[in-house]
């Protein structure tokens, strides 16, 4: 294992207990996110934005001279700010051209921590005359305070800075600021571990983006989204993301943007077996960094390269990347990068036999850690050098650093325990808080258990590293205590994870939830109700038609029909991909065709929207419901499944937007049941099976 070390992020959620190397690229597109902040160029963006804006002509070459600048703002914030500042006095006051700039010095600012200047400029907004743009200013100073919080590391506060943000729309703002809001907001959300709502935001965001007309935007949009998808464990859909982005970035080039698109890409492929598609992105992220001309991008950028080759096992190549990336980062007075690079330089050498060398490289980047209060980095960073130290044969080293990461854990367990349950009151009204408390408690006496645990755990590390002879029995007691907590901690952790098994794009429950779900409607195993298998039409071709995010929108929109069209106890699972798996009561049995007819109109109508689009969607619908008449065979769930699934391929087969379901068969038995399944078509015209057949509404669409 490397030093998986996000340069940028870090300093953000030093409490998160997320895996570093994810961390890395959240800086990333926040960089671009600042950028995301203009109000575009007339010819591209004819906006609802300009709905809003006071009737005087807008400056063209200026608008394309900030563009410009926005591009390049998160590589080179103090140049940037300098050109700003003279643009500035071209500019009218209570002018968009005058708000953009404002927008983007405020950006550099808090990118540079120039608190002073920043508020100077904040101010600027808060005395925004009263004209159409005043709601504007106030949502770009909102987004400008979010953003120096986050940079400050406090992600609550930044978020809370946007919680108004529903409030506003392109009636109200230009379309640019909004984007900007949603990109960061979305952002802040992934950071804090809250992935649904960033995929949600992430998707409004992209959809903004895409009207905005600028290519780049886009392609930032999608990259970003690609990332949160990443962190929902999406890895495919991240990666086809991926794609997206960079076909898109190809298209309307730019260092930064090169950059980024890269960068995410090398870490979102570097898992995969081949890992030549990492190598080539951390390569390419390499030399857009360089030619971007910032210096701390470009520290990022070796410093990242540095971790995928130790983890590659080339300690040499590390090592050249991470000594090239160390006096840059102190260059650019980035601490966080100057961190990353000076560890796994030290890694490198300890792995290169340079032991002592090594680990004083190591020891002064944990004590840098430790200074920014950034513990949890510290404790990795003891927990590395242990295993790389015990490789290189310094044993005594490696049960320092392990002694040394176990206190050290336990302190950021302690912590984090803490403050989770302190953001948890703040956050939740009443009758959410008291069951999130309630959970968040039982994860509390878990992490109190853990850290008694890993207490006893360093006793006996201190025991036996200081050869004091405890008494067989003590030892003895303590394991079993050990096992005993860790038997708990699994079982515990088991139910804990049941009761979060949701899809993050639909939020509908998924596979593992349905198959503690169906218990409560299977009686030993047999399931007694029905069951609807229920399949989005020629899906693949809305993902190449309208693009992938567009067959995200909707699927999230069929989701939220299904959930509108049952009932709360309902359970509606996301099968697949595209497919939904419905089961409900017994007693409903004489409803099904009609809530079958239901459900394909729902889907069906009103069309569905992304952005501009008008998405046609049908679906084809499998159904049965048992006991099944006239002989009351009932079937194992799983069996269940088949039989609908079946059912499902015949409303394919007979021409899509159709439903199809079981009415009766002759069967006696499960097994006769099955063998009829395997043959329903012929089993149908032969008269064993009765199905009924449920034709969807006329399609206003090619589909
Ligand atoms: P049919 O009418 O026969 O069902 O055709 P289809 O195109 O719907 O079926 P197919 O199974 O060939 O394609 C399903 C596609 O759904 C393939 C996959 O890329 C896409 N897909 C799966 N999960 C997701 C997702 O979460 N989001 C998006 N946008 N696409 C997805
Ligand atoms: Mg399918
Ligand atoms: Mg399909």
């Amino acid at each position: 294992m490397s030093m998986a070390r996000p340069a940028f992020a870090r300093c953000c959620a030093p409490a998160s207990p997320l895996a570093g190397a994810r961390l890395r690229l959240a800086p990333l597109l926040l960089g671009l996110v600042l950028q995301g902040c203009s109000p575009p160029p007339e010819s591209k963006a004819p906006t609802a934005a300009s709905a809003v804006l006071p009737a005087q002509p807008r400056d063209q070459a200026l608008w394309v001279e900030l563009e410009k600048i926005e591009r390049l703002l998160s590589a080179k914030p103090e140049e940037s700010e300098q050109q700003l500042r003279e643009l500035q006095e071209r500019s009218r006051p209570g002018s968009e051209e005058r708000l953009e700039i404002l927008g983007l010095r405020l950006s550099a600012a808090a990118q540079s921590r120039e608190q002073e200047r920043f508020q100077t400029l904040l101010k600027q907004l808060q005395d925004w005359p009263a004209n159409t743009l005043r709601p504007a200013a106030r949502l770009v100073a909102s987004c400008a305070q979010a953003r120096l919080l986050k940079y400050q590391a406090d992600l609550r506060a930044a978020a809370r800075m946007l919680a108004d943000l529903p409030s506003f729309s392109e009636a109200t703002v230009p379309l640019l600021p909004l984007l900007r809001a949603y990109n960061l907001l979305s952002t802040l959300q992934a950071d804090m571990g809250n992935v649904d709502e960033a995929i949600e935001n992430g998707l409004r965001a992209e959809r903004l983006a895409e009207r905005s007309g600028a290519l780049w935007r886009h392609a930032d949009a999608l990259n970003a989204l690609a990332w949160f998808y990443q962190r929902a464990d999406q890895l495919e859909r991240a990666q086809q993301l991926s794609n997206e982005a960079l076909a898109e970035a190809l298209r309307d080039a730019g260092p930064m943007l090169l950059y980024s698109v890269y960068n995410s890409r090398a870490i979102l492929f570097s898992d995969e077996p081949d890992k030549r598609i990492a190598q080539e992105a951390y390569e390419a992220a390499m030399n857009y960094a360089r030619q971007s001309g910032g210096v701390g991008v470009l520290a990022l950028a070796l410093g990242n390269t540095a971790d995928f080759h130790l983890r590659l096992g080339n300690p040499a190549k590390a090592l050249q990347y991470a000594a090239q990336a160390l006096p840059l980062a102190r260059q650019a007075k980035d601490i966080a990068s100057e961190i990353l690079a000076l560890h796994n330089q030290g890694i490198a050498k300890i792995a290169l036999k340079r032991v002592e060398e090594g680990k004083q490289d190591v020891r002064r980047a944990i004590a840098m850690d430790e200074q920014q209060g950034a513990l949890r980095y510290a404790a990795d960073g003891w927990e590395e050098l242990g295993q790389y130290l015990e490789k290189a044969g310094d044993y005594a080293g490696a049960i320092e650093a392990d002694l040394q990461y176990r206190a050290l854990i336990d302190r950021v367990l302690r912590d984090e325990t803490r403050k989770t349950v302190l953001e948890a009151q703040e956050r939740y009204d009443d009758e959410r808080r008291a069951k999130e408390i309630d959970l968040l408690n039982r994860g509390n006496s878990l992490k109190a258990e853990q850290i008694r645990a890993r207490d006893l755990a360093l006793k006996l590390w201190l025991a036996l590293g200081g050869c004091i002879i405890l008494s067989a029995t003590l030892l003895a007691m303590a394991y079993r205590r050990i096992r005993r907590t860790n038997l708990a901690l699994a079982s515990s952790n088991e139910s804990l994870k049941l009761q979060s098994e949701r899809d993050p794009l639909t939020g509908l429950a998924n596979r593992r939830f349905f198959q503690t779900a169906i218990r409560r409607l299977a009686d030993s195993g047999r399931l007694r109700g029905t069951m609807f298998l229920i399949d989005i039409d020629h899906f693949k071709r809305i993902n190449d038609q309208y693009g992938h995010a567009a067959g995200d929108t909707v699927l999230v929109e069929v989701s939220r029909r299904l959930r509108t069209t049952l009932r709360e106890h309902d359970l509606i699972v996301r099968w697949g991909g595209e497919e939904f798996l419905i089961v409900i009561g017994a007693e409903e049995a004489d409803y099904a065709a009609q809530l079958a007819k239901r459900l394909l109109e729902q889907i069906s109508s009103p069309e569905i929207r992304h952005g501009e689009q008008v998405i046609p969607v049908s679906a084809s619908i499998g159904y049965a419901s048992f006991p099944l008449p006239p002989h009351g065979i009932d079937v194992q769930w799983e069996r269940a499944i088949d039989v609908v699934d079946t059912l499902m391929y015949i409303a394919k087969a007979h021409g899509r937007n159709k439903a199809y379901g079981l009415e009766r068969s002759e069967a006696r038995s499960e097994a006769e049941l099955l063998a009829l399944t395997e043959r329903m078509e012929s089993a149908w015209h032969e008269g064993q099976v009765v199905l009924a057949s449920v034709q969807g509404p006329p399609l206003g669409g090619s589909f």
